[in-house]
């Protein structure tokens, strides 16, 4: 069984202090859900992600980065390496969100090297694949989602791909409060599990969780986690609010 997973990306939101108000209130609403009915993920900037990772210490919650560079160290101004997250406190990354993709030229090369990185670190992937509205009408949409997964986890081994996380993000989907379809929804993330299943293996694609994300909010969470291959959300929006996000999970695991 997949235990479903729910991610907040916070984007460029928040300071320390908002961050662990946010935990604070979150954990009040949330104090009935048992740990292993979902696994809840927060991701602040870079320069909260320390006193986060303080703050949800002991309780159900951990914290991830949103994004890495892929060196160990040197001279890469302004990047963060995934041992410096790891060390920070964050468990996993986001990767190859499709902003980073988009505003700040992620590649699916990059996306491989920096999945690779995070496992070399220690770090739970969440890797990000969408296509775009363009494509979508060209009718390129599973050919994008076959290119991104196939070459955004080259080199990963059976145990790595059933350990890692997929977010399913529909670009045109993000932020623009619509939502993809149940059908849209769920054929894709069906399309994902089965190229999974033939690149690596049943056994391991099983394991997969692929979350759904692109305007999620508490009014849509119960038709998309009812869809046979979602296995959680990746949230924006409706994460900046420690109670909008409370409700889709518990919505979601009820
Ligand atoms: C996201 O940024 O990953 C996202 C899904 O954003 P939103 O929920 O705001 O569409």
């Amino acid at each position: 069984m997949r235990i479903p997973v729910f991610a907040a990306n916070w984007k460029m939101h928040k300071s320390g202090l908002e961050a662990m108000a946010w935990v604070r209130e979150f954990a009040l609403l949330t104090r009935e859900l048992s740990a292993d009915a979902a696994e809840v993920v927060i991701a602040p900037p870079f320069t909260a992600i320390a006193v986060a990772a303080e703050a949800v210490r002991g309780s159900h919650l951990t914290v991830a980065g949103q994004n890495l560079y892929f060196e160990r160290e040197g001279a890469f101004t302004g990047e963060v390496s995934a041992g410096m997250l790891k060390a920070a406190g964050a468990l996993s990354v986001i990767i190859g969100h499709s902003e980073r993709r988009r505003l700040f030229g992620d590649t699916d090369e990059s996306v491989r090297r920096k999945v690779a990185a995070a496992h070399g670190a220690g770090l739970t992937p969440i890797v990000c694949v969408g296509e775009t509205l363009d494509e979508r009408e060209r009718g390129d949409t599973l050919a994008v989602l076959d290119a991104q997964v196939r070459a955004g986890l080259d080199g990963c081994s059976g145990d790595q791909i059933g350990a890692l996380i997929l977010a399913y993000e529909p670009v045109w989907a993000i932020g623009t409060g619509r939502n993809a379809t149940a059908v849209e929804a769920g054929d894709a993330h069906a399309h994902i599990r089965r190229r999974l299943r033939e690149w690596f293996g049943g056994a391991y694609a099983e394991h997969t969780r692929i979350l759904y994300g692109g305007s999620v909010k508490p009014e849509n969470i119960r038709e998309l986690i009812g869809l046979a291959d979602v296995d959680g959300a990746l949230v924006g929006g409706a994460s900046l609010d420690a109670a909008s996000f409370a409700s889709i999970v518990k919505k979601a695991t009820s």
